[in-house]
């Protein structure tokens, strides 16, 4: 037999790789916008035609390239930036893979005219589906103008894949947003058939904002400024006031070192600063800006990645909370601070190649600083007129503050709150202190002895809770009667904790006394691999015995109903419909199916103790609202309806 391996051709293989880096047009402005900063532009244009279906075109005035860089520059792996592996540590450009150029070039027609300044004549380079066609001299300004047209002209399926033009364009003005936000000394404009969508001269980080979303009326004068300088990070920026919050808010960012993030655990300190303030479901604008120190990130191999996981995570989440609680104080203390204020301070910008070393602690955080203190005591009176049976809040901080007004005095920190003291219990939360995963029951009680915080906030708080057709949870709240879904509780609660565990890389397992095997097919045992680490950290303990069969040791602890089996079995075959890209995407699903077949089913009896387990635990999410696949957790009947009822 002859052989049958070979290796694919380097134009096959781009193109694979563009699959992994380009899905649609946003993604290629993404890479050519970093590079036009990499190259160290101070003015770059964006020019598109049909959402970029048939053009996408940047044009910066950086420093351009060579005749042999213009070239070479198309090769996988071909890029300036890093010469090392160690390099990739200590890295502040944008993009290190050396791959977009070659990926870009694979699916589309590209044509890059290019000059340094010291060339008396620049470079056209024309290369199509990974094809120099031509390469000669041209006369055209310092810098670099890459057009790409056609995108997936060869790669069909690709380009069924696109949605409609509006979807297109959507997607590649929030890519032009993530990075225009954070590079307010940087001159953007955005041309879309022709016309200017988005014009943005140089300014300061509050112009630029101002300017970005001019459509929203006073949209500037709504923000106030966060500002942090410990040794740790450097945490800067804006957020909204408490009244522009609102459902789906995407207009929410976090950058570290010049480049957009998403971060949900910052996410929900943020959340947690407001407290009472916000509306349920309701989240604030915010812009926030952090600068560290690039080793204690994790190096961002993959260029698609959003997620950046810090060192020190633990230890900033409370810099966030209380550096927005501060701004939030202040800005409530004194709003004329106005925020488009001639000569009001305004954050430095930051800059790529400076030096943003972290500076030794300076402004420290004020850890008996207040901002709710003085303000709103008028609410005495206001609390006057509430039923009697409101809840009674014996916790200083407890969950049911979290529905009620902001006029109500009864919303005050501890007096013993310390910001940077980690065992206060405002912090209980994913990530910092290990939550059981098991449901508490009668049996058990010791079973939330890892949360001392827990335990005393349940011991403290004399709530009151019904439980209706065994489905609902119920208890009356200020604005009235709180309705909560026990089993989409529970599966909120168990899906972050269960995120956290795999985030952190943690697992607790419950070893069985009778080792369980499954044998799967092929294509199951594929999902299973992807999927092991993931189940490992959330609890699972598997053993593979070859030939697509497992044994399967442990489990989490205290899993209710099922066998071992059945949670593997079930979680494969949602896998097997999910069909799923990304690894991230896995995990998500491998934590929301595990979540909804240990969360505790319709039809089962609470006792008090559950439901206030259920409950406090639903509190400390930074999404108590809503399950992972946004189903409705709490409903709340006002008590003007329910006064209504009664007309
Ligand atoms: P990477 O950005 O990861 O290095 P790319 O494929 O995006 O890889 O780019 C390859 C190389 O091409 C870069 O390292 C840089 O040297 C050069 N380059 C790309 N775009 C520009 C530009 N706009 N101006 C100057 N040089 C550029
Ligand atoms: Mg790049």
């Amino acid at each position: 037999m002859s052989d049958i391996i070979h290796v694919l051709p380097d134009h096959v293989a781009n193109q694979i790789a563009a699959g992994e880096v380009i899905q649609r047009p946003a993604s290629v402005i993404k890479e050519l916008v970093e590079n036009s900063i990499d190259a160290g532009a101070d003015s770059i244009q964006v020019v598109i035609k049909d959402a970029g279906r048939t053009l996408i075109q940047v044009i910066d005035n950086g420093k351009g390239m060579s005749e042999s860089d213009a070239r070479i520059a198309f090769e996988r792996h071909a890029t300036s930036k890093i010469k090392s592996a160690d390099d990739l540590f200590a890295l502040h450009t944008m993009g290190f893979r050396g791959e977009a150029l070659a990926s870009i070039a694979a699916i589309a027609q590209v044509e890059l005219r290019t000059r340094r300044e010291e060339d008396e004549v620049g470079t056209l380079v024309e290369i199509a589906g990974s094809k120099i066609e031509n390469q000669t001299t041209v006369s055209c300004p310092v810098g670099t103008n890459f057009a790409i047209k056609n995108i997936f002209f060869n790669v069909p399926a690709r380009r069924k894949f696109l949605k409609s033009n509006t979807a297109e364009f959507a997607k590649i003005e929030s890519e032009f947003n993530r990075i225009a936000l954070v590079y307010p000394q940087i001159e953007f404009e955005l041309i879309h058939n022709g016309q200017i969508c988005m014009s943005l001269k140089k300014g300061t980080y509050k112009e630029r904002i101002n300017s970005v979303f001019k459509n929203i009326k006073g949209f500037g004068s709504q923000l106030f400024s966060i500002n942090v300088d410990s040794s740790l990070a450097k945490i800067y920026g804006f957020a909204g006031k408490p009244e522009t919050a609102k459902k789906k808010n995407d207009r929410q960012y976090f950058f570290v070192n010049g480049r957009f993030m998403k971060h949900s655990y910052f996410h929900s300190a943020v959340i947690q600063a407001y407290g009472t303030m916000l509306q349920p479901g309701t989240s604030p604008d915010y812009f926030i800006y952090f600068e560290i120190d690039p080793e204690s990130i994790d190096v961002n191999i993959h260029p698609t990645k959003t997620e950046i996981k810090f060192e020190n995570e633990q230890s900033i989440w409370p810099l966030v909370m209380s550096g927005v609680r501060e701004g939030l104080g202040k800005f409530n203390i004194a709003p004329s601070i106005d925020f488009d204020r001639e000569g009001a301070d305004d954050i430095p910008v930051f800059s790529p190649r400076g030096n943003h070393s972290i500076h030794a602690p300076q402004v420290e955080i004020d850890p008996t600083y207040n901002p709710f203190e003085q303000e709103n005591d008028h609410s005495a009176s206001h609390s006057g007129s509430t039923p009697s049976y409101q809840p009674r809040k014996k916790s200083s901080i407890g969950w049911e503050n979290l529905y009620e007004g902001f006029e109500s005095s009864s919303w005050r920190p501890s007096e013993s709150e310390d910001f940077t003291n980690g065992d206060n219990d405002f912090f209980v939360g994913q990530g910092d202190v290990e939550i059981e995963p098991s449901f508490v029951t009668e049996e058990e009680p010791e079973a939330i002895q890892g949360t001392m915080e827990m335990k005393s906030h349940t011991e403290e708080a004399h709530q009151e809770y019904l439980q209706l057709k065994n489905k609902y949870i119920l208890t009356p709240v200020k604005s009235g009667l709180m309705c909560i879904d026990q089993h989409r509780a529970h599966t909120r609660i168990l899906y972050d904790q269960y995120i956290s565990r795999i985030s952190q890389k943690q697992s607790a397992t419950q070893q069985l006394l009778f080792p369980e095997i499954i044998e799967l097919s092929e294509a199951e045992s594929m999902l299973l691999e992807d999927a092991m680490e993931d189940l490992q950290y959330i609890g699972f303990d598997l053993a593979a015995l070859g030939k697509n069969t497992y044994s399967i040791n442990g489990t989490p602890a205290n899993l209710e109903g099922g066998s071992p089996k059945e949670y593997i079995t079930n979680i494969i075959t949602t896998l097997k419909e999910s069909r799923l890209d990304f690894k991230s995407q896995v995990t998500q699903q491998v934590a929301l199916s595990m979540a909804k077949l240990a969360a505790t089913p319709y039809g089962r009896t609470l006792d008090s103790k559950e439901m206030m387990y259920l409950v406090s635990n639903l509190f400390m999410s930074a999404e108590p609202n809503f399950t992972p696949d946004n189903k409705l957790i709490i409903k709340i009947f006002s008590t003007d309806d329910i006064e209504k009822g009664f007309k």
